[in-house]
């Protein structure tokens, strides 16, 4: 019997008490405010200035998390939140969750806990067929594309510079992806030494796509001007527009001029697995490596972002360092992961993707993913019907970027109205120097009705800002 821990019997009652909940908060989140009516701090002086020296019942404080916390949150498993990637913690990952934190396995060697690695091997080579991947991608479980990313071109530059491990970084090491892509580049690039200066922005055509001549300039006059190109990023579902970079021009570009090729895919990957999508990543079986976000469109909650690559033994240059409390006796088929990253500790992240993928096995994960898709198209076309309003950029996944013919403020005032109504959440985005509503579609539990809704207030508010009602 444990002599601190919950008592086995209050853990059931409890247990079941927090499952119970949850399956409510599933079948009725659609009824929530998506966004809390509440200004910043509200929460903290509504709580505690410290916390109790004393034991509290479990009853206050899941009575506490019920009327404090949850209506402080903007609810994300919403089938109305439509703000950046809309995504979704689906019923058998959050299952898969609990269960991980039961069994609190770290997976850092084959040796602290040999079913947790190998059940990420399992899962990854799954998904790695999934998006029609070859079977020489390495893949590991991060927490988020930004850490994949960096991971990224750390190897990147470890290929470049074999010396830099002893040596330390070299200066003038450049790093090109698009004017779209996302932040996540910048900021590994910034956290690696690498200068924002290194930083090449690559201009893109009409339609937000990286043009290859471009790059291809700036790889020359960077040569021209004695520096160092060493790695490109491509992305697959731009954050802004979900623009698609031509992987497989990249690719070529790469191969000729000897540099790393990187592919964010971290919101658009999954749509690969749609058949009539895997030209999207055409070419990314060369590519060197490649991050998706589970967490963001594959139904997993965060956190979950898988990353492959075709040159593990660069990611074993930029990071392997094994003190003599870690090292184990070497196998062929024993898995360390703490040798191909900068973190030791790992999450069992492995476990949710699993119980994803068969509870709802390829066929399913396809329907959705491609009724979403449905969704955004059918909104675009319905923006496009009303002459107030213009699609800015095409729809080419399950976002739709769009704005009222009037001026940035009026735009925001549209976006302000929706969310101080409770009824959705929507963000925004500058493109070409004019403020946008990005409405991004990504839970599973979003409907038809609820786009039809949002859309329709949308309609109203943006009545309401053109014709404002006289002052009394
Ligand atoms: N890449 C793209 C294309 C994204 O849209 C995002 C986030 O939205 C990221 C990377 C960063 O993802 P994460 O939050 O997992 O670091």
């Amino acid at each position: 019997m444990n002599q601190f821990d919950m008592p086995p019997a209050e853990f059931r009652r409890s247990g079941y008490e927090v499952v119970d909940w949850i399956a409510s908060y599933l079948a009725n989140v659609g009824d929530l405010r998506v966004f809390p009516d509440m200004q910043p701090g509200d929460l903290i002086d509504a709580l505690p200035r410290s916390a109790p020296d004393d034991p509290e019942p479990m009853e206050a404080i899941l009575a506490d998390f019920r009327s404090q916390i949850v209506p402080a949150l903007s609810h994300w498993n919403h089938p109305r939140f439509h703000a950046f990637f809309a995504n979704t913690a689906s019923a058998p990952g959050i299952l898969a969750e609990a269960l991980a934190a039961a069994v609190n396995t770290n997976g850092m060697l084959w040796k602290s806990s040999p079913g947790h690695v190998e059940l990420e091997q399992v899962v990854l080579s799954w998904l790695r067929q999934w998006i029609g991947l070859p079977a020489e991608f390495f893949g590991e479980i991060m927490d988020t594309a930004s850490t994949s990313t960096m991971q990224a071109i750390a190897a990147a530059r470890a290929q470049a510079d074999p010396e830099l491990r002893a040596r330390g970084a070299r200066q003038g090491m450049v790093v090109y992806a698009s004017e779209h892509a996302h932040s996540s580049i910048e900021k590994g690039a910034l956290s690696l030494g690498i200068g924002q200066d290194n930083v090449r922005k690559i201009g893109v055509d009409s339609e937000y796509r990286m043009v290859p001549a471009l790059l291809r300039a700036a790889i020359i006059s960077d040569r021209q001007n004695a520096l160092t190109p060493f790695c490109v990023v491509s992305t697959v579902g731009t954050t802004s527009v979900t623009s698609i970079d031509p992987v497989a021009a990249i690719q070529r570009i790469a191969e000729e001029e000897c540099l790393w090729h990187h592919i964010d895919a971290a919101y658009g990957g999954p749509a690969a697995i749609l058949a009539e999508n895997r030209w999207m990543l055409e070419g990314a079986e060369r590519a060197d490596s490649l991050v998706l976000n589970p967490h963001k469109w594959l139904f997993t909650p965060v956190d979950c972002s898988v990353f492959y690559c075709r040159k593990p033994e660069m990611l074993r240059r930029a990071f392997s360092l094994v003190p003599e409390y870690l090292r184990t006796e070497q196998d062929d088929r024993a898995v360390n992961f703490m040798d191909y990253g900068f973190a030791l500790g790992r999450r069992f992240r492995a476990l949710k993707l699993w119980f994803i993928m068969r509870y709802f096995g390829r066929k399913k994960i396809e329907e959705i993913l491609r009724y979403h898709i449905a969704l955004a198209h059918e909104l675009a076309d319905a923006v496009r019907a009303d002459k107030r309003f213009e699609v800015v950029a095409p729809t080419t996944l399950s976002l739709v970027c769009f704005r009222y013919r009037g001026t940035d403020d009026e735009n925001k005032a549209i976006i302000e109205r929706l969310n101080a109504s409770g009824l959705t959440f929507l963000a925004g985005n500058v493109l070409d120097g004019h403020f946008v509503i990005r409405y991004a579609i990504g839970n599973i539990a979003t409907t038809r009705e609820d786009v039809v809704a949002v859309w329709e207030k949308i309609q109203e508010a943006t009545a309401a800002i053109a014709s404002p009602a006289p002052v009394q």
